[in-house]
């Protein structure tokens, strides 16, 4: 029997970005006893990276907008397949969130007259994105971080000790979310990055809060952290996933060197007036303007340049248009022998802007290019192509209460969440999303736990620490059970195994999907599966980065069949997922949510055959849309999205 350190606390978050640190200071400030984990240094989220802004309807910069129209463009943005209750809350709560976390001490650029200056963004009527020239993450990270360390000052001086409620284990990585007979959850196994000594946190509240899964794919605009883990846990804790077919690519990675690409290049560059032309200097997005969004583009460069100083007698530029349909129209360009010398198109400031107003604008932007690509974009315009940039699918949870379907004690919220963006996330969204989902999972999971008094809880037992303290150390016997179980094998290289299968999602199941290619992938990853269970690691449990990846290569496994199979079962194309052999949306597919679950559940898994499919899909019909919110459309466009019996029901 392992004998590891127990540690008992109210709620436990998984995860240190907007998400987490939003959810941790609310279930603090509602009374329960919080601990936060990350795999990362405290500061050092995924969220840091965020560089275009917070979108919220606040109208500061046309007083035009509310939430009413922030509601309609993201369900526009996401095709209607958004959980309609979470984009609701989501326009009507986030200029509340970005203004608490002003007078948390968020310093964000200001309009000429005083007021948060508000940015273009693609897919949003309105200048909406609340920013900090484009390190935006960076502020709102530090901002919550000091809103943390104020609360445990304020814990300090009432108890003397800082982390009485309130305490972060940093480099720390959860593996399990363990669950009793019940299905109730009960804790956490996790495990120190730099000691390898395993430790568990019993708890009745756990709160996903992981982030994203960006580093299934080989071009990638995501950190080292997003490998899925959030996604993985709540399937293995018995809770399903969601839509997980939709994948954000967003259009502008860099493209060179290539040490570099899929690095982002922020929409701020469009949005500021940056243009996308071809190797023949056309302005081709004109050309790719779709039916549902023709009445709301400009049809000439004229009227597109005339909207950035009076957008309220011009239509916007299809540079402007959401994500998915910008990335599709690159990849077009790039394949009909019209791109940029290594294989992108080319993104212009310089002829659009001063030298001086570019730097300031878009310091980042100007940094990254210089030190990285020796392009100086004031000067010469940037080479982008697509790079896998946010999933839109994730735990599927009460929209309300960020609570996980089906398990109860489990939330989620931020990225590893799906639902709120549909089959694609307008840009700004994202931030806005953890703050007012985080708050709300947070909120919910400290009062999940007041029902459950401290001195009652249930346990994790012996048994569960010992499964999972096997199941983690399993890549260090890999090399002794594979010869004694398949003699003449040699263990698998995790780095190896990693490149094949960023390289089978990039290849099969990427920005344009096909049939045959999915099947394809689905083969490839029943093999890296089987691969997978010999991975092995040599040296000791200290520092050892082969051992972390040999552990997340099982959520990455997970979590890229789960598209796979999702991507072959939706037989459209919708937002994030695009098929060439299933060109167009098709409404009754809007009916259609795509559950993924796991087929074993619990300990099960890691006996179950890997070279079976780990994942089964269920359909799930979404409720429907509230009449209110549907009055907020033209019957005319709702006619373009919504099915036969939808709009005559
Ligand atoms: P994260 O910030 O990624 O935090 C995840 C946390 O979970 C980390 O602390 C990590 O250590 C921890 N974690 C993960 N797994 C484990 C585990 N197993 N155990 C313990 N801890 C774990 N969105 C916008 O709205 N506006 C923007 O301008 C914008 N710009 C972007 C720019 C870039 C380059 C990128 C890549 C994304 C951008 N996005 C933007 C998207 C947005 O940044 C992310 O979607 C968002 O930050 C995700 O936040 P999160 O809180 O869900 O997760």
């Amino acid at each position: 029997m392992s004998v590891v350190e127990r540690q008992q606390w109210d709620v436990v978050v998984i995860g240190a970005g907007g998400a987490g640190l939003r959810a941790a200071i609310e279930a603090r400030e509602n009374g329960a006893r919080t601990a936060v984990i990350c795999k990362s240094l405290f500061g050092k989220a995924h969220t840091v990276m965020a560089e275009g802004g917070i979108a919220a309807a606040m109208g500061n910069v046309n007083s035009g907008d509310n939430w009413q129209v922030h509601f309609r463009d993201t369900m526009r943005g996401g095709k209607f397949l958004n959980q309609w209750r979470m984009a609701e809350l989501h326009a009507k709560e986030a200029p509340d969130r970005v203004w608490e976390l002003e007078t948390w001490g968020a310093l964000f650029d200001r309009t000429k007259d005083g007021r948060i200056s508000q940015r273009n963004f693609g897919g949003h009527e309105y200048p909406r994105l609340a920013h900090v020239g484009d390190r935006t993450g960076l502020e709102l990270i530090r901002t919550l971080q000091q809103k943390v360390v104020a609360l445990q000052q304020e814990d300090h001086a009432e108890s003397g000790d800082h982390e009485a409620n309130l305490k972060v284990f940093q480099e720390c990585t959860v593996t399990r979310v363990l669950t009793g007979d019940d299905g109730r959850v009960r804790g956490v196994f996790c495990y120190e990055r730099e000691s390898g000594r395993f430790f568990v946190i019993e708890a009745p509240s756990v709160v996903l809060a992981t982030g994203g899964i960006g580093k299934s794919f080989k071009v990638t605009s995501n950190s080292w952290e997003y490998t899925g883990d959030g996604h993985a846990l709540a399937l293995l804790a018995g809770a399903p996933l969601l839509n997980m077919e939709f994948v954000q690519f967003h259009p502008t990675g860099m493209v060179w060197p290539p040490s570099v690409k899929g690095i982002l290049v922020t929409e701020s560059v469009r949005g500021d007036g940056g243009v996308l032309r071809n190797s023949d200097g056309k302005r081709f997005m004109f050309d790719y303007v779709p039916d549902v969004f023709k009445e709301k583009y400009a049809e000439s460069e004229d009227e597109g340049d005339r909207w950035y100083d009076d957008p309220d007698h011009n239509r916007r530029p299809p540079e402007l248009l959401p994500r998915d349909e910008v990335a599709r129209a690159i990849n077009a360009e790039v394949k009909a022998g019209r791109g940029s010398p290594h294989g992108g198109v080319f993104l212009d400031v310089s002829t659009r802007m001063p030298a001086d107003v570019i730097r300031r604008r878009l310091p980042s932007m100007y940094h990254q290019f210089k030190e990285l690509a020796d392009v100086d974009i004031t000067a010469e315009a940037m080479e982008v192509g697509p790079t896998c940039h946010y999933v839109m699918g994730g735990v599927a949870v009460d929209s309300d209460s960020a609570a996980a379907r089906g398990v109860p004690g489990l939330f989620a919220a931020g990225e590893v969440a799906g639902g709120m963006h549909g089959s694609n996330r307008l840009g700004g969204n994202s931030l806005s999303d953890l703050l007012v989902f985080g708050r709300r999972a947070g909120l919910h999971a400290a009062r999940y736990a007041a029902e459950s008094p401290a001195d009652d809880r249930p346990t994790v037992t012996d048994e569960q620490i010992d499964t999972a303290s096997a199941e983690a150390l399993r890549p260090f016997s890999a090399e002794a059970e594979t010869r004694s179980e398949e003699p003449g094998t040699a263990p698998e290289n995790p780095y190896t195994l990693h490149q094949e299968l960023q390289q089978t999602m990039n290849d099969l199941v990427g920005i344009i999907r096909r049939e045959g290619e999915m099947e394809e992938a689905l083969r490839k990853l029943a093999d890296l599966r089987v691969r997978a269970r010999r991975a092995g690691v040599e040296g000791h449990r200290q520092f050892n980065p082969g051992w972390h990846l040999a552990l997340d290569l099982r959520n990455m496994l997970l979590v890229s069949e789960c598209i796979a199979r999702a991507a072959l079962e939706r037989t459209e194309s919708r937002g994030g997922h695009t098929r060439e052999d299933r060109p167009g949306m098709d409404r009754s597919w809007r009916r259609v949510n795509l559950l993924c679950r796991l087929r074993e559940s619990g300990a099960g898994v890691a006996a179950a055959d890997p070279a079976r499919g780990q994942i089964r899909l269920e359909r799930d019909t979404p409720e429907p849309i509230r009449p209110d919110l549907l009055a907020l459309f033209e019957k005319e466009e709702l006619v373009k999205y919504l099915s036969e019996e939808e709009l005559f029901d």
